[in-house]
């Protein structure tokens, strides 16, 4: 059974449809992540099931419960936003221990259970600092645990890594993936950045203008993307359009305007004349001096280059005049292709 359940939830405000009737199960345990450019209705998905906006139309369901008209203290859940949100004039002590206060619950079963969620963060001994004494990752830590000590059932994550720099964000990254499956709770976690998503989900649901367009594995939404904007929005891709020109059983040709013939295997149901789009991601071209008994043999000269440390982004023309991306390993077995070189 489905642990976090939309079915047809719409969200309009005015003119504009947050949610676009979505529909998605989250199971039991997973690490769920909504991805999306900014605008795209992430939060608004979040805040429905937290129950702080009411849906236009539709169902949320938590467990085996329809939680529509279930106030968001009763649905047993917990938060943690991208602005720490921590109370700055008390201690961590009293940040965390703040749901258990309003549960009235006696003072030493507080006590054990602030004591548990700081092991939990791995931040023991900071129970007398104020929230400003600490670092961003400290503060997320802090407001993780907040969340985590009610023992909810969910756990919604609202880009809680946003405002932290590259290396602390991708520590933390590890980090919250390892507290999430240590307390094995059910979490639904909102990024716009797709290698965060990559790197902590299970599943992920790519969402543009209030709508689902994909839901899989992250390797099933990197290597099998199922319409050009999740191509493109989930790592780098060349765009190669043109139509079906030919068709056998092991191999789908397709021609460009300018040429270029493309073999490619598709799982699609195609006819011959179809207008289709070919996505190749940069890191599956290969660069040659020489000649290389393949297919998808192409023929261009190295505009420009980038070099990132570990690789290196070369700009290719090729000679019919497509413009297009290959990314090469920087290892001591590639050669460098300067401008110029014709590969
Ligand atoms: P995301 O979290 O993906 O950036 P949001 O869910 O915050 O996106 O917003 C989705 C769309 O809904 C945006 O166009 C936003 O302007 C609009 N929106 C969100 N909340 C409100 C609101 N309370 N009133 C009017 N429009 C809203
Ligand atoms: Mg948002």
């Amino acid at each position: 059974m489905s642990y976090v359940r939309l079915d047809g939830v719409t969200k309009k405000y005015a003119e504009i449809f947050a949610a676009d009737n979505v529909s998605l199960a989250v199971e039991e345990g997973e690490f769920f992540s909504l991805l999306g450019p900014s605008g795209s209705g992430k939060t608004t998905i979040l805040r429905l099931i937290a129950g702080f906006t009411d849906p236009t139309s539709g169902d949320v369901y938590i467990g085996d419960r329809m939680v529509n008209d279930i106030p968001p203290y009763k649905r047993d859940i917990g938060m943690v936003f991208q602005n720490y949100a921590l109370f700055p004039h008390v201690n961590v002590y009293e940040n965390i221990a703040f749901g258990l206060r309003v549960r009235r619950l006696a003072s030493a079963e507080i006590e054990k259970r602030v004591r548990e969620m700081l092991e939990l963060v791995r931040l023991p001994g900071l129970e007398k600092r104020r929230p400003q004494q600490l670092s961003g990752g400290q503060q997320q830590r802090i407001a993780l645990a907040r969340a985590l000590v009610t023992k909810p059932r969910v756990l919604l994550l609202d880009e809680p890594l946003g405002a932290l720099d590259k290396k602390l964000r991708t520590a933390m990254q590890i980090e919250l993936r390892q507290i999430q499956k240590e307390v094995g709770i059910t979490t639904v976690f909102v990024s716009h950045d797709q290698e965060e998503a990559l790197t902590l989900s299970d599943r992920i649901a790519v969402i543009n203008e209030g709508q689902i367009i994909q839901v899989g594995a992250p390797t099933q939404i990197y290597e099998r993307p199922s319409t050009r904007f999740v191509a493109d929005f989930i790592g780098q891709s060349n765009f190669f359009e043109g139509q079906i020109t030919s068709l056998t059983r092991d191999a789908t040709v397709m021609t460009t305007p300018s040429g270029l013939a493309i073999r490619s295997e598709s799982d699609r149901a195609l006819l011959i004349g179809d207008q289709v789009t070919i996505a190749v991601r940069p890191e599956n071209i290969r660069l040659s001096a020489g000649r290389l008994s393949r297919a998808n043999l192409f023929e261009g000269r190295v505009e420009h280059l980038v070099y990132l440390g570990m690789s290196i982004t070369y700009h290719v023309r090729l000679s019919e005049g497509t413009s297009i991306i290959a990314f090469e390993r920087n290892d001591t077995a590639t050669s460098v292709f300067p401008v110029g070189s014709k590969v």
